[in-house]
């Protein structure tokens, strides 16, 4: 037994100490990004931002929306061939959807489908998604899909230290996913007891990831799951992070996906975890025997028209950028410096968003 003494932050642990800045106006902050990777051959243009690959948010209509705005939708693991072979009847921009499988048989199967009908070839992006990516089969899986798809960007995990995620770039992935436990609807910490707190994490493996390096790029990481504000955006941005993805602040919306729900006369829309007992017996009919549920089902108020939050996103990360001095996103890890603070604070500050 060996005990790391220290203590590793969450993004309610810090704040951002504000700098000197030369902007004149938000407007001229630059978001869009511009990257290279270690694998790929391919460059990438776009705003770092994505939707997890859950039912409630990694879905078709997200994709039209957020293409729009150059962001990414990771589609959750549930459409068939058929339904893509549909879909790209009428959506034609590979740049921002991400085709989503797991390590099992069944998703091998339908992503060699999937290629053999050249509807592989309609995405950017492939994400291979486990909620433990320390197994041997995924590094072995890894390989396999690598030699498959070589020109894809190809994101896998989830992990949260510096090691498995070097092993996981070598090994074939351009883009680490780094997250266990920090998710809204998540029970994995409760559950296991396992975990690793976010901020940190992100760090140490953006570090870890950056410092793989070839003519060609670098390797890359998300930060998945734990943004509750936007300012939690920032600060994996700032923390490192060269992608940002959620689930939760992507839900609730006219446009995301669950159903709508009315309680007591207010308006909810579902939002569930994917190895929730919902998701297991929604999508696979039941849950395996040897499985405890990891995830949990909650109703998100209403929340209206998503284009109003992707302003205010947007809005908040301009923001962010003039009080720390940065004049593109690119620079947000050179600028901040984070201060640690009381958790008494950021507690407060949450009773107050709830109006208590
Ligand atoms: P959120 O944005 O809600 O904080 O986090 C979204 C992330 O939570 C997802 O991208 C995924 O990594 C994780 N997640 C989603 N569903 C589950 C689940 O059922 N169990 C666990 N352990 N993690 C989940």
């Amino acid at each position: 037994m060996r005990i790391l003494d220290d203590i590793k932050l969450d993004y309610q642990d810090v704040l951002l100490r504000p700098k000197r800045s030369t902007l004149m106006s938000r407007k001229d902050v630059l978001l869009e990004r511009s990257f290279t990777f270690y694998h790929s051959p391919k460059t990438w243009t776009g705003l770092p931002i994505m939707t997890a690959n859950m039912a409630t948010c990694g879905t078709f209509e997200m994709a039209r929306i957020l293409s729009e705005y150059k962001m990414i939708t990771t589609f959750h693991k549930y459409y068939t061939v058929k339904d893509y072979e549909k879909f790209f009847k009428t959506f034609k921009n590979p740049d921002y959807i991400c085709y989503t499988l797991g390590i099992r048989e069944q998703d091998m199967k339908q992503l060699k489908q999937m290629k053999a009908k050249k509807l592989l070839e309609k995405f950017s992006f492939i994400c291979l998604d486990v909620p433990n990516g320390y197994l041997q089969r995924f590094l072995e899986v890894i390989k396999e899909v690598r030699k498959m798809c070589p020109q894809h960007i190809i994101i896998a995990g989830n992990v949260v230290t510096n090691e498995i995620t070097e092993e996981i770039i070598l090994a074939g992935a351009d883009i680490v996913k780094i997250g266990i436990g920090p998710g809204s609807a998540c029970t994995t910490r409760r559950m296991t007891g396992v975990g690793y707190p976010q901020l940190s994490a992100v760090i140490e493996c953006a570090d870890a990831a950056h410092g793989i390096a070839n003519e060609q790029g670098v390797g890359r990481i998300i930060a998945d799951g734990g943004q509750q504000h936007p300012s939690d955006i920032a600060k994996a941005f700032c923390g490192g992070a060269d992608f940002n993805l959620f689930g939760s602040m992507w839900s609730g919306f006219e446009q995301s996906g669950g159903e709508t729900v009315i309680k007591d006369g207010k308006k909810y829309k579902e939002y569930f975890g994917s190895s929730s007992n919902k998701a297991m017996e929604e999508f696979y009919g039941k849950k395996d025997a040897h499985r405890a549920s990891e995830g949990r089902y909650t109703l998100i108020p209403h929340k209206g028209d998503i284009h109003v939050f992707i302003q205010d996103l947007l809005g908040s990360l301009r923001s962010t950028a003039t009080y720390i001095g940065a004049r593109q996103l690119k620079e947000f890890p050179k600028r901040a410096t984070f201060i640690k603070v009381n958790r008494q604070l950021t507690s407060y500050l949450e009773k107050y968003d709830k109006g208590e």
